[in-house]
């Protein structure tokens, strides 16, 4: 182009060339331009972000620059801290303007913050652009008065207001100049500015080194972004007629059959109508199709911004714009556009709420007196609860970081309301650190709607720890592939194998107690016991409401 503007383009998310437009704002009047990401030492830790995410990211990072690369730029990661590197890079480089992604996180805004002023009060021009939302957070939040919904049926009327959203920008045919070129040139750039450069493997971030065949089994960024969804969305039937609820949260193992034995991850199940019922001829797997779980999966990509929500929500209605007069589509919530429509909704009332990842505080969350049982939330964490679907669950949490929807459903509801009553900041925490997927407005926002603490409040509605995944799975082959200890335990006890007479057990090789932890809670009583201290809390509520009405009546 012929502008005559250095700029900086700060990639965190919206890992991807199309759709962006911090990137086109970035390009726009730019003679040379230089596309970043800061390594921050805040994430790159195991402790904060799992190594399953850890190493999608990198993945995610390599596509970017060779997407770039194609266009006639570079990637240049920088490791450090952002509100020192980066006005160090503008004033070392002589950059006019700086662009980025709006983000409503709290450590990003923070971040964000402290980065704009420092590079302002040095005279660099800072510019940041919705991108990671099919509309402008900010823009909803103006249509509300400032005032999110707490409800999906009012949230769908500001999105009436707000009209469709705004058509894809495409990706830019080629880039204007980098600063750099050459490796030699890259290395003298950075001097001084960063405490380290390039993409690092897992092992120099500090992580253990991982397998390819181990951890989450989908590949990083943009390129495989685009072409999942666009593989999800020519099953045109499936997409017209999904509805989240019938979904199969086991359905992994299943779909590989016997000849199989060893899954690696959701990603590895092959291609069928996953909206149908379980089903046993699904077992007959065509290993050459592409491997898919029974929801999109893409969350992952969706959290990093490898796949631009707008994308998604266009190709999504030429989708359905196909079958008009052919029959009534799924609708929100359940549909796969009521998905799409759970994530803005979060992300809305994320951005307007004070407190939002917090209990105390947080004018939405109903404060219920949670324990802080170290005991009971290791055994949920570690996987030890003596509930094999729940300890399934967690298991290939650890191990693939994604679980389908229901089964964070029933894990979530199993620590808080439904049978342990450990805190839901405990749980969620688990999730931001092991989820490939983990998110700041969905991870929070579904573990108060998990815990009843917002948005749901049917406490008395538990899931059976037991009974939940039988419907779906009734021979247990999701559990036994992730809790190998049960893989002889007969179909009948295989959820509750504490009921097997012990010859079972031994004959199954799994004594519980010894080989298998005994349940770590009654079911029965346990849960009684957390609806009877949800009920007093909520009671508890209505009466602080009642009187603070009363006093704002009084004019107080
Ligand atoms: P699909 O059903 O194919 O949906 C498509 C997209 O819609 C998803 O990729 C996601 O971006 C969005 N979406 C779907 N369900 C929800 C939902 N309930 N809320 C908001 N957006 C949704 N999802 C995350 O992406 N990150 C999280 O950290 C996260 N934490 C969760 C914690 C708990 C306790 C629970 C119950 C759910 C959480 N979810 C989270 C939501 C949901 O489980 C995942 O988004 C979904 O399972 C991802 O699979 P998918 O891409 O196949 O979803």
């Amino acid at each position: 182009s012929n502008g005559t503007t250095r700029s900086l383009i700060w990639f965190r998310k919206a890992l991807r060339v199309h759709d962006n437009p911090a990137l086109a704002a970035g390009i726009a009047r730019a003679k040379s331009a230089q596309p970043v990401f800061v390594l921050d030492p805040w994430f790159c830790k195991p402790s904060r972000v799992g190594a399953n995410r850890m190493r999608f990211l990198l993945q995610s990072l390599r596509d970017l620059d060779a997407t770039l690369r194609e266009r006639g730029s570079s990637l240049l990661v920088l490791h450090g801290e952002p509100r020192v590197v980066l006005p160090r890079a503008c004033k070392t480089w002589k950059v006019d303007l700086v662009t980025w992604e709006h983000d409503i996180e709290p450590y990003a805004k923070m971040r964000d913050t402290a980065v704009r002023g420092a590079l302002e009060r040095a005279g660099v021009e800072c510019a940041s652009s919705s991108g990671h939302t099919l509309y402008d957070v900010e823009e909803m939040l103006a249509k509300c008065h400032g005032k999110p919904p707490t409800t999906y049926s009012q949230f769908l009327k500001i999105v009436d207001k707000m009209g469709a959203p705004a058509a894809a920008l495409d990706a830019p045919k080629a880039m204007p100049a980098p600063f750099t070129g050459t490796a030699e040139e890259t290395k003298e750039l950075v001097a001084g500015v960063a405490d380290a450069y390039g993409i690092p493997t897992l092992e120099e971030l500090g992580y253990e080194a991982m397998h390819d065949d181990e951890g989450f089994q989908a590949i990083g960024g943009e390129t495989e972004g685009l072409r999942r969804l666009r593989r999800q969305l020519s099953r045109t039937e499936w997409v017209h007629t999904f509805q989240k609820p019938d979904t199969n949260p086991t359905t992994l193992f299943h779909a590989l059959g016997a000849k199989k034995p060893k899954p690696k991850s959701p990603f590895e199940i092959a291609a069928r109508d996953a909206g149908s019922k379980n089903d046993a001829t699904n077992t007959a797997a065509n290993s050459d199709m592409l491997m898919t779980p029974s929801t999109t999966a893409l969350s992952p990509y969706m959290k990093f911004g490898c796949v631009s929500p707008r994308v998604f929500y266009h190709e999504l209605n030429a989708v359905l714009a196909k079958f008009e007069g052919k029959g009534q589509p799924s609708q929100p919530p359940v549909s796969l556009m009521g998905q799409l429509m759970w994530r803005e909704f979060y992300y809305l009332v994320g951005a307007g709420t004070p407190n939002f990842d917090k209990m105390e505080g947080n004018p939405i969350c109903r404060q219920i007196p949670w324990n802080k049982d170290r005991e009971l939330f290791a055994a949920w964490e570690n996987a030890q609860t003596g509930f094999p679907w729940i300890d399934a669950a967690m298991t290939q949490l650890r191990l693939e970081g994604w679980i389908h929807h229901l089964a964070r459903h029933a894990v979530a509801c199993f620590l808080t309301r439904g049978d342990l009553f450990v805190h839901w900041e405990w749980g969620r925490d688990t999730f931001d650190r092991d989820l490939v997927d983990a998110d700041w407005a969905l991870n929070n926002g579904n573990w108060m709607w998990l815990s009843c603490s917002c948005f749901f409040y049917q406490y008395f509605r538990v899931y059976g720890p037991h009974s939940f995944a039988k419907k779906y799975d009734k021979d247990g082959a999701y559990v036994k592939h992730y809790l190998p200890v049960l893989k002889n335990m007969p179909a009948k006890y295989v959820y509750e194998p504490w009921l097997a007479p012990l010859d079972v057990q031994k004959k199954a090789g799994c004594v519980v107690g010894v080989d298998y932890p005994a349940p770590i809670v009654d079911h029965a009583t346990a849960s009684k016991a957390c609806i009877d201290k949800i009920a007093t809390a909520y009671a508890a509520h209505k009466d602080a409401t009642a009187v603070a009405g009363k006093k704002r009546k009084a004019g107080e």
